[in-house]
């Protein structure tokens, strides 16, 4: 058995008292000298109701103890005895239940501190990366205001490199069919040394009036 308050394994000497509960010396001694009130069941408790018992009692006493005795209160003590270590049993059980309930509880607690400060920990985490999302989503917002200012530029200056093409053709065509007319007569008429004597007027005169003065140059010869 154990003492009710200290929950020691009692051996030797320990006190018994009339609620049906057991100490050891040292908590009876201070139930004593305190409140004198059962820490179990709160019943007030005197010297003379409790009672000093052997919880390991040697032969002699078991051979002795009960001499005398007539069978009926021998069975009534032995039934009483029983329904003690009953008790006790049921008391132990308990405290063993509460102890365990209790380091359970322990363990949970600090799981759910962890718990929690995991928890505190991933919160202030996504916390941070829906600021860096929100960041990069105004960064992103920028960019493609800066690729759609980038994309109109380019389409203006693409127009505007049309419009040089296209002059530019315009020209170079222009250039071309003046050369044609102003170059080709000159070759056809007069092949060898002759067409420097008009290479001045290739640059002062359109084809036609080219064309024009060979007629009125070859009529005279
Ligand atoms: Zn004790
Ligand atoms: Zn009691």
């Amino acid at each position: 058995m154990r003492c009710n308050a200290c929950w020691r394994e009692l051996e030797g000497r320990a006190v018994s008292t009339t609620c049906g509960h057991i100490y050891c010396n040292e908590d009876a001694s201070k139930i004593l000298s305190s409140d004198a009130a059962c820490p179990i069941c709160d019943q007030v408790l005197s010297k003379s109701l409790m009672r000093p018992v052997d919880i390991n009692p040697g032969n002699e006493w078991i051979n002795m103890a009960m001499v005398g005795v007539s069978p009926q209160i021998l069975m009534k003590s032995a039934y009483r005895s029983v329904m003690f270590y009953i008790g006790q049993q049921e008391l132990e059980m308990n405290y063993k239940m509460k102890k365990i309930v209790g380091q359970c509880k322990q363990k949970c607690e600090v799981m759910q501190e962890k718990f929690t400060e995991k928890l505190e920990q991933i919160h202030t985490a996504y916390q941070k990366m829906a600021k860096r999302c929100q960041m990069m989503e105004r960064e992103i917002e920028s960019l493609s205001k800066d690729k759609q200012e980038l994309q109109e530029k380019y389409a203006e200056k693409s127009r505007q490199k049309r419009k040089l093409d296209e002059m530019y053709d315009q020209l170079r065509s222009e250039y071309e069919s003046v050369k044609r007319s102003a170059i080709q007569p000159a070759n056809n008429f007069f092949p060898g040394a002759e067409p420097e004597l008009f290479s001045g007027m290739t640059n002062m005169m359109g084809g036609r009036e080219y064309l024009c003065r060979l007629h009125f140059i070859q009529k005279q010869i």
